[in-house]
């Protein structure tokens, strides 16, 4: 079944928004079969980044999502990572349709509460990132 990596970023952890995102996602239909809470060391936030290593943002964002406590998780489900990521609403919240996450919560194109995996590919390296084979139930 496939899989994605979610983070409730810095600002959604550190706003309270925590249990309204992840109840939002549950919502979805998909299920919710691992979750930790975690400060992002800089390694590992290289790491999830790497694909933006040449982006402008990169140095900024790698700051940003270890600047504070994150709760990762992971959800799995029929089309998982299309389902999650249209809750999530667009990058941009001013971009995002109403009754989005990122509409509702995000600050900004940066501070955007939330991080979902892109593809199957990515998904599964994200998750070796913050979670042992076992700890995913
Ligand atoms: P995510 O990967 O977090 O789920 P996304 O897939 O919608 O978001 P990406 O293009 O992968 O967006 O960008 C990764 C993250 O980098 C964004 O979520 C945001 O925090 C940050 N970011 C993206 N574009 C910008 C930008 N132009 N300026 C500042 N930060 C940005
Ligand atoms: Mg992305």
């Amino acid at each position: 079944m496939e899989k994605i990596l979610v983070l409730v970023k810095p600002d959604g952890v550190e706003k309270g928004n925590t249990g309204a995102i992840l109840a939002r996602l549950e919502a979805t239909g998909t299920r919710l079969v691992a979750a930790r809470m975690l400060k992002i060391s800089r390694e590992t936030a290289e790491k999830h980044y790497a694909v933006h290593r040449e982006r402008p943002f990169f140095n900024s964002v790698v700051e940003y999502i270890t600047s504070g406590p994150v709760v990762a998780a992971v959800f799995e489900g029929k089309d998982v990572i299309s389902v999650i990521r249209r809750a999530m609403g667009a990058t941009d919240p001013a971009k995002a349709e109403p009754g989005t996450i990122r509409k509702d919560f995000a600050e900004s194109i940066e501070r955007n509460a939330v991080h979902g995996s892109d593809s199957p590919e990515t998904a599964e390296y994200e998750i070796s990132l913050y979670f042992k084979p076992e700890d995913i139930l």
